[in-house]
């Protein structure tokens, strides 16, 4: 037996606790301590009846993830095998849900013949946020409980519910509001005294009988359009599929072979990778997990424009009072009418209740007199992108803010350390950086000057998870991470158009990868305007390499993107989804003339490489110069930032699945065509020369 599992028998009845703080996974030590005890109890005379349940806080949050692709010991049964196993025995075996019961615990549980739970409770079947689908019988049980479409609900969808939900559905048979493990007692003594043969779900018929097969082309047809290049979805509805036309026995072997074919495709392997990328972005080396972290109980926010009233809103929704500050009252007021505008929007689609706004919009409150930012606790900086007037502003909140308030930009380009000189207080200073619109983007890029103390940056990453999102700790340097990884790339996307390609195609090939939309479509989301501003200033850095000159050209027609109804394409009718259009393209037929070049085909596949590795290279030299911590880091910028497909993992998971040499060689080219704008990273040529992934790499 196993330290993981406790056992005790009370009077007739073996109770099997499953202690594998803190969520209880099934990890093979686990499976073997339920199944050894369960086999005593079978073999044990004086045992009439099993209940199982879970010490702590949770009953089985799921399968332990991290022993995926480990060769199971010989002396561990298959969690499906034992499931089974339980499912026939002759002697009542009652689950009582102390906690979560996700994946493979809520296998586990099906598997039993009885599910008793306490009221705060949550049961699901995740597998498919993690790119495959239940193997432990979840697909063939789960139907039985509560019918199909509840259980395409679940599966398909992978979100839990609650146990007063579960119990109306029949996931569960009875919600317990007092000492669970003491009804399940009485309930097992009941169950065995009874002499009713224990009930087994796979034997339960009535609701997968006489199904009609509509509702599975009708729920593929439904999946497709959030579900590109996905397998997972549908092989969840597969499988459900699968128990309404096979027996328990070939269901159960069905779901089996499905889901060790799934185990191990790029898809799973980079959900996985991004599943565990995610919780490790909250670590960071030289900040241990004690660091003194500051309370943050009132902010303010400086500028009430796009960024400023969207990263308001984040403090409010998160119960946080918020100031926010403007250089006059009518711009003030302008950008807090926006913020209630924005909540009224969320009210009237049914996201947010009435009450709930009007109890945010309590919490955000508007001034012009910097004075009045003596008590917060944080200030964020979002004014216009000019240093000058940053660097004002930040001594000015020197001089106004108690000493300990942290102040911070939102800077997208502008070099932290400089603003940081205006300041007595350079420890306090620090980057936040949101993503547009900052109230829906999840990403929150922390910026770590070169004086950030450690408690200063262990405050803003605790920040970033009360409000909600996921801070990602990168480095000060010109456009960070994302953006500084999505310009080159952006650019080398106009520079395919102005030697052949067009911006339609190459937008398809990025969203047929998977990605929200192409570059093109993004620019004339963000304002062609605003890219051609930058890219000026980007001249005085760069001005001797090669320049989009077909973005000049597009900029001088005056068609800025969406807001001028027209950019790379034109929106008629008020309508946000772009058509190609005939004025663009003979543009770009001219500039190329104009710039000597005889167009060329490029095939879908040379714009997807072209694109994706010089993204790469710049990626390696991001971690090159250590402004991420580690490769998964700038996964996770590029998914919660960009839009990268998790089934991908990101861009360099994506290089690692690839294999560098192939990525490096491609750079090389792309180099010999693009001058410095792609530039072979040394890390990528070295790992590259090891067989090694991004992956293998860690900072020294
Ligand atoms: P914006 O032009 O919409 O808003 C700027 C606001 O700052 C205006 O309301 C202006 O009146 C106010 N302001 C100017 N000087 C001020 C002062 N001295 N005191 C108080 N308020 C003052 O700009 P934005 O798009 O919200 O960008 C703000 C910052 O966020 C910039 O640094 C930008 O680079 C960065 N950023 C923007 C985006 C984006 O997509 N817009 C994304 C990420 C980061």
């Amino acid at each position: 037996m196993t330290d993981v599992i406790k056992f005790e028998n009370q009077g007739a009845i073996g109770i099997i606790t499953i202690n594998n703080p803190p969520a209880n996974a099934l990890s093979f030590a686990v499976v073997k301590g339920i199944s050894d005890n369960f086999n005593a109890c079978m073999a044990d005379d004086n045992c009439k009846s099993v209940v199982i349940t879970g010490a702590g806080r949770m009953f089985v949050a799921g399968a332990d993830i991290s022993e995926f692709g480990l060769p199971r010991p010989d002396d561990v049964p298959e969690l499906d095998a034992l499931i089974r196993e339980m499912e026939l025995a002759p002697k009542p075996i009652v689950a009582a849900l102390n906690g979560l019961a996700l994946g493979g615990g809520m296998e586990l549980a099906m598997g039993c013949h009885y599910r008793i739970a306490a009221p705060t409770v949550s049961v699901g079947q995740p597998e498919v946020h993690l790119g495959f689908i239940p193997g432990g019988g979840g697909t063939q049980r789960l139907p039985r409980l509560v019918g199909i479409e509840k259980a395409l609900v679940m599966i398909v969808g992978g979100n839990p519910i609650d146990a007063a939900t579960a119990l109306e559905y029949g996931a569960i048979d009875e919600v317990v509001e007092g000492d669970l493990v003491a009804r399940a007692i009485e309930l097992a003594e009941q169950k065995a005294d009874s002499g009713e043969a224990p009930l087994q779900t796979g034997a339960k018929n009535d609701k997968i009988s006489n199904v009609d097969p509509q509702i599975f082309e009708d729920w593929r047809k439904k999946v497709a359009p959030k579900s590109r290049n996905m397998r997972s979805p549908f092989e969840c509805i597969n499988t459900v599929e699968a128990s309404t036309k096979l027996d328990i026995v070939e269901g159960l072997a069905f779901e089996r072979e499905t889901f060790e074919r799934l185990m191990m495709t790029a898809e799973a392997k980079s959900m996985r990778h991004m599943f565990f990328a995610e919780r490790d972005v909250a670590k960071i080396p030289d900040v241990p997990k004690d660091t003194l972290v500051q309370e943050i109980k009132k902010a303010a926010i400086i500028g009430s424009g796009t960024m400023g009233g969207g990263i308001a809103m984040n403090f409010a929704n998160a119960g946080i009072p918020v100031v926010v500050v403007d250089i006059a009252q009518d711009v003030l007021d302008a950008g807090l009418e926006k913020v209630k505008a924005n909540y009224a929007g969320s009210v009237s689609r049914g996201r947010i209740t009435q009450e709930k706004m009007d109890q945010c919009m309590s919490l955000i409150s508007g001034t012009t007199d910097y004075a009045d930012l003596a008590d917060v606790d944080i200030v964020i900086e979002a004014v216009f992108e000019e240093i000058e007037l940053k660097k004002k502003i930040f001594a000015e909140l020197d001089k106004v803010c108690k000493p300990d308030a942290i102040l911070a930009s939102n800077t997208s380009t502008l070099d932290i350390n400089e603003i940081a000189t205006s300041t007595n207080r350079p420890d306090k200073v620090c980057g936040t950086h949101f993503f547009s619109p900052a109230n829906i983007m999840k990403l929150m890029e922390n910026v770590r000057t070169k004086d950030s103390s450690k408690e200063t940056i262990a405050t803003i990453m605790g920040l970033a998870k009360t409000i909600r999102k996921i801070g990602v700790l990168v480095g000060v340097g010109d456009g960070f991470v994302g953006n500084r990884m999505l310009h080159p790339a952006a650019r080398i996307a106009e520079f395919m158009v102005e030697e052949g390609a067009l911006p339609w195609q190459i937008d398809k090939v990025i969203y047929d990868f998977g990605f929200p939309m192409g570059p093109f479509a993004m620019n004339d989301l963000a304002g062609v305007d605003v890219r051609y501003l930058v890219r000026q200033q980007q001249k005085k850095l760069y001005g001797d390499r090669r320049q989009s000159v077909i973005l000049d050209r597009l900029y001088e027609t005056g068609r800025y993107g969406q807001k001028t109804k027209a950019g790379w394409y034109k929106y008629e009718d008020g309508s946000r989804k772009g058509e190609p259009d005939s004025f663009t393209e003979e543009l770009i037929i001219k500039t190329s003339a104009e710039l000597g070049f005889e167009r060329r085909d490029f095939s879908d596949e040379e714009i997807l490489e072209t694109y994706l590795y010089s993204m790469i290279n710049t990626g390696a030299m991001v971690l090159e110069e250590g402004l991420a911590i580690r490769a998964a880091d700038i996964d996770v910028v590029w998914h919660y930032g960009y839009g990268f497909p998790r089934y991908w993992g990101g861009p360099m998971f994506y290089a690692d699945l690839i294999g560098l040499s192939k990525i490096y060689e491609k750079v090389c080219e792309l180099h010999e065509r693009y001058g410095d704008w792609v530039m072979p990273s040394a890390l990528l040529k070295s790992l590259a020369e090891e067989g090694k992934g991004f992956g293998d790499y860690t900072l020294s």
